[in-house]
């Protein structure tokens, strides 16, 4: 329920009424004896805040930095340059059809994926453009495959290019490329592989909103955030991907999977033999799989190597 830390709060207590922090931690304390330890020391410093009339709602209410966000997060404000904007998606369920929207927004300290599901905030963004700067307010934060997300429900608004307000420079929170062998667990990473195996797709029943596995109940198939809808198939991809130092085991779902079974989905052994060898840039996150013991790599893009650019990086790096 607390946004604010605890440090946050005995800081905006003793800037504005003058009061040392010592001073501030003493009635905490002193409160927190008083409700015989019924409260939590954050607790306890809201209550102290309130008594002496500092207002915490103005600062609960003020625009984080993109690095401040974090997973879980209610009524989030923020202010971003947008630098990625996608298709909308449109979706069907057996109850309602709407539109999901994602754009990539940064600021000084970082970068995230903006996801809106609210119809008339996605009217509001049709004309949106690369560089134009975006005011957020109450959002709501998760993650998704190790990366933080706003998300944009009815609740919240947006604002295009308010008056005012620049941002001169931006993070894009990049991913690092490395080599399999100086993989770690829970870490974000671009890899740059061949595809040494490839194993047959296997498809799972999902929501159409959400992309969450769905289950069957009697006679329907029911999302736990979407109820009864009617499911998409989607396709999941394993294979081992060989960079020269190490290999690992990797998966992916849904679009990426697609963008490999591609043209020839009925016939496997065709994709087969049109990717083994090939090489492919891969952007994702690193998972421990405690039941086998490894490391494997979630993807989140898969892209074929352009030889191309793979030769004009080899010769900037010699030209070094
Ligand atoms: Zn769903």
């Amino acid at each position: 329920m607390f946004r604010l830390s605890y440090d946050t709060i005995i800081e905006k207590i003793s800037s504005t009424k003058n009061i040392s922090k010592q001073e501030i931690e003493t009635k905490i304390q002193e409160k927190i004896i008083e409700l015989q330890d019924l409260i939590s020391k954050e607790g306890a410093a809201h209550i102290i805040a309130n008594e002496l009339g500092v207002n915490l709602f103005e600062i609960q209410n003020k625009d984080l930095k993109i690095n401040e966000i974090i997973p879980g997060l209610n009524s989030v404000n923020t202010i971003g340059k947008v630098t990625n904007i996608f298709e909308i998606r449109s979706f069907s369920t057996s109850t309602r059809a709407g539109k999901v929207a994602n754009i990539i927004i940064a600021d000084e300290t970082g970068s995230l994926r903006l996801t809106i599901w609210d119809e008339n905030l996605i009217n509001k963004i049709q004309n949106l453009k690369e560089l134009d700067i975006v005011s957020i307010k109450n959002a709501y934060s998760k993650e998704n495959n190790g990366f933080k997300e706003l998300h944009l429900g009815s609740k919240s608004s947006l604002e295009i290019n308010p008056p005012g307000i620049s941002i001169e420079e931006i993070k894009i929170s990049r991913m690092e490329k490395k080599q399999i062998k100086d993989l770690k667990d829970n870490e974000n990473a671009e890899i740059l592989g061949t595809i040494v195996q490839l194993f047959e797709p296997r498809f799972y029943q999902a929501c159409p909103v959400c992309n969450k596995k769905v289950n069957f109940l009697e006679d329907h198939y029911e999302c736990s955030n979407h109820g009864s809808i009617s499911p998409k198939q989607i396709p999941i991809l394993n294979m081992f991907i060989d960079d020269g130092t190490a290999n690992i085991r990797a998966v992916c779902f849904r679009d990426q999977a697609e963008k490999i079974l591609g043209q020839n989905p009925e016939d496997f052994n065709i994709v087969k033999s049109q990717t083994m060898g090939k090489q492919y840039i891969l952007k994702g996150r690193t998972k421990r799989n405690e039941m086998f013991d490894r490391t494997e790599f979630t993807i989140t893009e898969i892209q074929e190597q352009n030889p191309k650019e793979l030769l004009k990086e080899m010769e900037s790096s010699i030209n070094i």
